[in-house]
């Protein structure tokens, strides 16, 4: 029999917005002993169907929404179906990239899934339990939706620690090579997928490296937190004066070499230092540097809102220090990509930097993920990076 959720009188408002999360104090009483990632039926108090979900018994979001309607019971036709779809809204960008995010997790309605194709290649990353326990049909659904042979699966992330899962890595289908070469926007890139960061690759910045070449000629650049170049490159390809990339990881830094010498960029355009950006900021400004354009990608400084604080303290260093390097006219391209700031706080923070950097700025764009990381209404919290494009006026 099917398990269901009760859930406390007055707490049916969130899933009626159809947000797809469950939260353990919003949970009245638990009908039948439903196992981990198993699917249960959501209902208020008075019997009425709510929705579809999958129980999570470790974790604060103790279920997450499958389907809103009863007909559309979360059975394998139903996940195909979804996955497919997820699957199609992509075309579009298939023109510009053969490296996209085809599934995107709570934000195509697959709460926990998310997959990336790297030109032949697919990488899957199952982040919940009620993923975890779909694990065979999505793989199945995968290789005969896209034709794909190789199916690797990065599943190491923290998060499942969360859900009660351990971290698992490695090939579910078919054997990855070690490196994939993907192109994107007609640049090419070697992608890490077993042992890059996230899935390999950085897909969601696509469009704002795109844009990052169309602003770079004659220019000077600073690429903060480059990873494997992807920035870097476009700015050569856009005809920068010079490159200078900053990275903590050797083995990103040494990808990015490679992936510069792939494009056809010689070493003395591009300077590429293993280096802590808080520090070499401060130490460029010593030396007396200035560029045209920087770009601060950093990683997640706070995953969640609770560690804000000290994540709005690393932004507003970073942005401080990099507003202080830059000539009057240059721009600066300044991204977060924690969930736990929003856009307002984030610009907020930054004209923080500004005002203490003794800096006025205008505000040419503000940025987002690529439209393979769509962002439902419905749910917010699936708009986790954003960037603001500034010119710097005196
Ligand atoms: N812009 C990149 C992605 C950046 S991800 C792209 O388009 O592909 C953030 C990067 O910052 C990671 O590669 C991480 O290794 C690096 N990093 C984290 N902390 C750092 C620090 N203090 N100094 C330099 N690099 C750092």
């Amino acid at each position: 029999m099917t398990g269901v959720v009760v859930l406390k009188a007055g707490r049916e408002r969130s899933i009626e917005r159809r947000h797809p999360w469950i939260f353990s104090g919003a949970v009245g009483q638990v009908i039948g002993a439903p196992r981990a990632g198993e699917t249960v039926a959501i209902r208020s108090t008075d019997g009425a169907f709510l929705a579809w979900a999958a129980y999570s018994p470790r974790s604060q979001i103790r279920a997450r929404v499958w389907s809103f309607a009863e007909p559309e019971v979360p059975d394998d036709a139903w996940l195909h179906g979804k996955l497919g779809d997820a699957i199609a809204r992509r075309e579009p960008i298939l023109g510009q990239t053969d490296a996209l995010r085809l599934v995107h997790a709570e934000s195509d309605g697959l709460p926990g899934i998310i997959v990336d194709r790297y030109a032949g290649v697919l990488v899957l990353q199952l982040l919940s339990a009620g993923a975890e326990a779909h694990r065979e049909a999505i793989a199945e659904s995968l290789a005969r939706l896209t034709g794909c042979a190789a199916l690797f699966e990065r599943s190491d992330a923290e998060v499942r620690s969360l859900e009660g899962l351990p971290e698992r890595s490695g090939p579910v289908r078919g054997e990855a090579p070690d490196r994939v070469c993907i192109a994107e926007h007609g640049l090419r890139y070697w992608v890490d997928v077993r042992g890059g960061q996230k899935t390999g690759f950085y897909l969601d910045q696509r469009d704002n490296r795109e844009r990052m070449r169309s602003l770079a000629a004659g220019r000077e650049v600073l690429n903060c937190f480059s990873y494997t170049g992807g920035f870097s490159i476009a700015a050569l390809a856009g005809g920068a004066r010079s490159v200078m990339s900053l990275e903590s990881s050797a083995a990103a830094l040494q990808l990015a070499r490679t992936n510069a010498a792939l494009n056809g960029f010689a070493d003395a355009q591009a300077e590429w230092r293993e280096a802590d950006v808080f520090r070499t900021l401060r130490s460029l400004r010593d030396a007396g540097r200035r560029f045209d354009l920087i770009v601060l990608d950093p990683p997640k400084f706070a995953p969640t809102a609770r560690q804000a604080q000290a994540a709005a303290r690393g932004y507003k260093d970073i942005n401080l220090n990099a507003l202080r390097l830059l000539r009057p006219g240059g721009l600066l391209a300044t991204f977060s990509c924690s969930g736990g700031i929003s856009a307002e706080l984030f610009q907020k923070i930054v004209a923080g930097a500004a005002a203490d950097a003794g800096a006025s700025a205008t505000i040419l764009a503000r940025m987002q993920a690529g439209p393979d990381h769509p962002v439902r209404l419905e749910f917010p919290e699936g708009e986790y990076l954003k960037g603001l494009l500034l010119r710097r006026e005196g």
